[in-house]
């Protein structure tokens, strides 16, 4: 049955797209994460009713941002323009500057083609050295946490035709968020985490594009253009009686939301195993409500939890899963697949090494083995990871 409805919905396609986005209606935007936590994470819920458009747990929703006005002033003001001159976004339509600066081209993340194109334009020798291709390790470095703005106010130069933008700046791309409802539950309707990414770099307070435009400036009743990005790869198995181990520290819990929901709306019976993770359990255990409302309805089996900053040793997930690898062992031989979500730095390389030891000291057979298993789950489509 799970396939069928996987097949159905893959071959159906919705008129929303990257470049047609459907304008979502907010019906919820509430702080997941509690007074005097580090990170700020938001539960999004979106209105999809009328749009027709059809979703499965492990897609993601694309969604376009815009630019702050206060971002879009200070490039005006530096470059000398109004924000009224005429220019033609990528498609040749007319609109005006401060429109395009607002909702077509990239000022919040400086690019590396944006330095090149300056210091050609510019002839600045500081910012041509950072261009030469054998630079390229200077180069990540000043682009790391700065935007437009700063090149600007580093190296000010004024530009003859504002159309120039359009070559020199990429364009304002969408951002991914994984689904974290199922619309076998709530058909008309489709839920986001999405963290506030916020920071201080080069001596100024910054915030990322998409994730404050979202979180902080669409509240309730605000909308959100939004399209939905399918992975066939990041699937419920196809046996609704197979095992799930989930790990999914931080928003990385999104999409086994989804996951827990689909199952609860009767999609499934899979047994179901949760890995979650981050700073603290009193702030930071996000949609604690529901998981523990599932484990006490037999939806979700177990459910184990690693908070880094509770103690004074650092205690992450995949320590979890190396104190429970006797059991994850046990699951993984009853065919169980092994689900990844959330930060690909560090996160998933060092739950990849918990994993393999599990199957190395559990299976007797050692290291070599563990690698063998593992690329056999991956042939089987058993070991898959939705990482960013
Ligand atoms: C498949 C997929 C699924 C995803 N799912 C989710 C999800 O469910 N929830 C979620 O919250 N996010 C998710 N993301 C991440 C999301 O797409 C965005 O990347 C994230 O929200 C940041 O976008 P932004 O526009 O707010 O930040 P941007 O404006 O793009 O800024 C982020 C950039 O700022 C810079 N930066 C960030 N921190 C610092 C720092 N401390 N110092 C210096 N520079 C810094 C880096 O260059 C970084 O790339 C997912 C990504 C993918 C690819």
């Amino acid at each position: 049955m799970q396939s069928e409805t996987t097949e159905t919905l893959e071959t159906t396609r919705t008129a929303w797209s990257r470049n047609h986005p459907f304008p979502a209606t907010v019906l919820e935007n509430r702080l997941l994460t509690g007074p005097g936590s580090e990170k700020e994470t938001r539960h999004i819920e979106m209105d999809l009713a009328g749009s027709g458009i059809e979703y499965l747990p492990g897609d993601s929703a694309g969604i376009l941002p815009v630019n702050t006005c206060d971002a879009v002033d200070l490039v005006l003001e530096r470059l000398q323009f109004t924000g009224d001159e005429p220019v033609t976004d990528f498609y040749g339509k007319p609109l005006n500057l401060r429109e395009a600066l607002t909702s077509w081209l990239m000022i919040g993340k400086l690019s590396g083609s944006t330095l090149k194109g300056w210091a050609k334009h510019t002839g600045n020798p500081e910012i041509s050295d950072l261009a030469l291709p054998a630079n390229k390790e200077k180069l990540d470095a000043y682009l790391w946490g700065r935007e437009f703005l700063d090149l600007l106010e580093h190296c000010p130069a004024k530009l003859d035709n504002p159309q120039q933008l359009f070559k020199l700046l990429p364009r304002l791309a969408p951002r991914l968020y994984s689904v974290a409802s199922s619309q076998a539950l709530r058909p008309s309707q489709i839920d986001l985490a999405v963290r506030v990414v916020k920071y201080e770099s080069h001596g100024r307070d910054r915030q990322g594009v998409c994730s404050t435009h979202i979180g902080e400036r669409t509240p309730k009743g605000g909308t959100l253009p939004i399209f939905i990005h399918s992975n066939q790869f990041f699937r419920l198995p196809a046996d609704p009686g197979v095992p799930v181990i989930m790990v999914g520290p931080g928003t990385g819990v999104a999409p086994f939301r989804a996951f827990l929901e689909h199952k609860q709306a009767g999609c499934g019976r899979w047994p179901m195993w949760l890995f979650f993770g981050d700073q603290r359990a009193s702030q930071d255990f996000l949609y604690r409500e529901d998981l523990e409302r599932w484990q006490s309805d037999g939806i979700l089996q177990r459910l184990d939890t690693a908070f880094s900053r509770d103690q004074k040793e650092k205690i992450y997930v995949q320590q979890r899963i190396r104190e429970n690898s006797a059991q994850l062992w046990d699951w993984l031989e009853r065919g169980g697949y092994f689900y990844v979500c959330g930060d690909s730095k560090r996160m998933a390389p060092d739950v990849e090494a918990a994993l393999l030891e599990a199957v190395a000291n559990h299976s007797g057979r050692g290291p070599e083995y563990a690698n063998e298993f593992l690329a056999e789950m991956k042939k089987q489509k058993r070991y898959l990871r939705d990482v960013y």
